[in-house]
């Protein structure tokens, strides 16, 4: 069995070694025009020293809890930029007393049973990518301990209904397994965010997590037939169907509950054959607006490209896709076999509302149609599609080099995006200062407005990186909620982004929610802190 790191991405065996970074560390500066520090290193598992587990499992959950180091350690944070600072520094603040991981539903009953008997809170934990502070163990003070319930063993793909196209999956399963099990019958749930290696289906449900097709369907929402979850007060197992408009749904009630109603440990969910026919094109803009033009005229004209991301001039460049002289519009069609004729119409109409919009491509970027196989030939889409994946390795490697990383996402209506992108860029360089920098792409397209998706880059102020961190994540943040926009998009709440959330979100929609957490929970163990206060 490969083990994850004990901070930050990935697993122990394919860290980069001192030497590798020290190695590439140069290079990499200047190719981010960005200037780190000395090369510094991660805290070793060995050096980790954590505060003795305050409880015990019962003797009969023994076989399935661990509490020691390397599994409290790298349950203890998730992955945003913070988080894998304090992990590589060695700091982990709250790990959590025992670390469950259940086979099945009757494990997870039981782990919420001795939790409810023994005063413990319980934080679900899928993959443990999430970036908002979703799954940290910082409870209040009124538990005697807390148990990080990781659903990774219960990661199979139960059933699959051909005729209706549908399969039910356990929540535990990350993107390559399910995919990989859902491949045998020649489907695909075909959902992809860039955390696909390492998150799972059930976080996914909890945070309703976006993939990367671009409109649509963008959300893993839109793909949920029924959900199946444990609650402390019993099943919630909603009915199977394509459609029910049979009161407030109570898969919606579940999707972005971020594991304070109950504990999903399973869903069906649709899924489609592999898409055959893949036609591509990568199509340059002198000014970024001008691609913003060509977005919403392909957005609202009924077209629904699966791949539609306009990539600004600084983060084409930083991903090897261009040369930072234009920005890049990596827009993609797709299709069953028999299609192939239609995806190559389809991009060549949306090709058109480019040129209205000022784009230009060379012939040689643009594929109509390809297959599969050769999806990820060395040219823009190619190396822009590599860099995106690749993205969450090197961010380990920046905070060794004394580069601050982070990325904020939002949506808003078309008419204020401008305004957005001007105040968000403009806050968040006031903190940055020289010798960092802002960049956007738009991530998801709707008839009604953009989903914008900021990186930010800078030099770390070593020793203060947290508070440099939180800075620049509340001036952005607070720009981007006073342009009118979300909190988030599709990387969710959790505790990071709750006192925006607060402001945004209803009152009387928090009473509904607090009353809703009362009365399926009473003691309040789960996730305690998320969404809403802990009562
Ligand atoms: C490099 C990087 C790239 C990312 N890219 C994307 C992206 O493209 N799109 C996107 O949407 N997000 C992205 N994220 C954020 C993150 O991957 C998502 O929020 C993802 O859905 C979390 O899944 P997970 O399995 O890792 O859940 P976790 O991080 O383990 O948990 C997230 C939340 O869900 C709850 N939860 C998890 N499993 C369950 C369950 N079975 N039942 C109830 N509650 C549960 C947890 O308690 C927690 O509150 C990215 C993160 C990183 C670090």
């Amino acid at each position: 069995m490969r083990r994850r790191k004990h901070w930050g991405w990935g697993y122990e065996d394919d860290a980069w070694s001192a030497e590798q970074l020290r190695a590439a560390a140069p290079g990499l500066e200047q190719h981010l025009r960005i200037a780190g520090g000395e090369v510094e290193h991660a805290v070793a598992l060995d050096q980790v020293v954590l505060p003795a587990p305050r409880v015990a499992p019962p003797a009969r959950l023994e076989p399935i809890c661990s509490s020691d180091v390397h599994s409290r350690a790298s349950h203890a944070w998730g992955k945003s930029y913070a988080d894998v600072v304090r992990g590589f520094r060695g700091r982990f603040d709250f790990p959590p007393d025992v670390v469950a991981r259940p086979r099945g539903e009757r494990d997870v009953e039981a782990v919420l049973e001795w939790a409810a008997g023994a005063n413990v809170a319980v934080i679900p934990y899928g993959g443990g990518t999430s970036v908002t502070g979703g799954v940290q163990c910082e409870v209040p003070a009124r538990f005697d301990g807390t148990v990080s319930l990781d659903l990774g063993a219960m990661d199979r793909v139960l059933q699959i209904d051909e005729v209706s196209q549908a399969a039910c999956i356990q929540a535990g399963a990350i993107g390559p397994v399910l995919e990989q099990q859902l491949r045998a019958l020649d489907l695909t749930l075909h959902f992809y965010p860039q955390s696909f290696e390492l998150s799972t289906l059930g976080g996914w449900l909890a945070t309703r997590a976006g993939g990367h097709v671009a409109t649509v369907e963008t959300h893993i929402d839109d793909l949920v037939e029924s959900l199946r979850a444990v609650t402390p007060s019993g099943a919630w197992q909603s009915r199977r169907l394509p459609g029910s408009g049979a009161g407030i749904s109570p898969d919606r009630m579940l999707l972005g509950s971020e594991g304070i109603l109950g504990v999903i440990t399973e869903a069906w969910v649709r899924v489609r054959p592999r898409p055959q026919a893949h036609s591509l094109a990568a199509v340059r803009f002198g000014e970024f607006s001008d691609g913003i033009d060509a977005l919403r005229a392909i957005a609202q004209s009924g077209l629904r490209p699966s791949n539609c991301r306009l990539i600004d001039s600084e983060e084409a460049r930083m991903t090897g896709a261009a040369d930072g002289t234009d920005a890049l519009l990596v827009l993609g069609f797709e299709g069953p076999l028999q299609a192939q004729a239609p995806v190559g119409e389809l991009l060549d109409r949306a090709l058109l509302l480019c040129a209205q919009a000022g784009g230009e491509w060379d012939d040689g970027a643009v594929r109509r149609p390809r297959w599969e196989e050769d999806k990820s030939a060395g040219d823009a889409v190619g190396a822009w599609r590599a860099a995106f994946f690749r993205a969450p390795y090197l961010r380990d490697a920046f905070v060794a080099m004394g580069i601050l990383s982070e990325t904020f996402e939002t949506a808003i209506t078309w008419e204020r995006f401008a305004a957005l992108h001007s105040a968000v860029s403009a806050a968040a360089m006031d903190e940055i200062g020289p010798g960092g920098r802002i960049t956007c792409r738009i991530s998801h397209v709707y008839s009604d407005g953009p989903a914008p998706y900021f990186t930010v880059l800078a030099p770390a102020r070593r020793g203060q990186e947290l508070e440099q961190w939180a800075q620049i994540k509340q001036a952005a943040t607070n720009a981007l909620l006073a342009a009118g926009g979300t909190i988030t998009h599709h990387h969710g709440v959790g505790r990071d982004h709750r006192r925006w959330y607060d402001r945004q979100r209803p009152e009387p929609f928090a009473a509904a929610l607090q009353a809703a957490k009362r009365a399926i929970d009473p003691a309040g163990l789960l996730n305690p802190g998320v969404l809403i206060d802990s009562a």
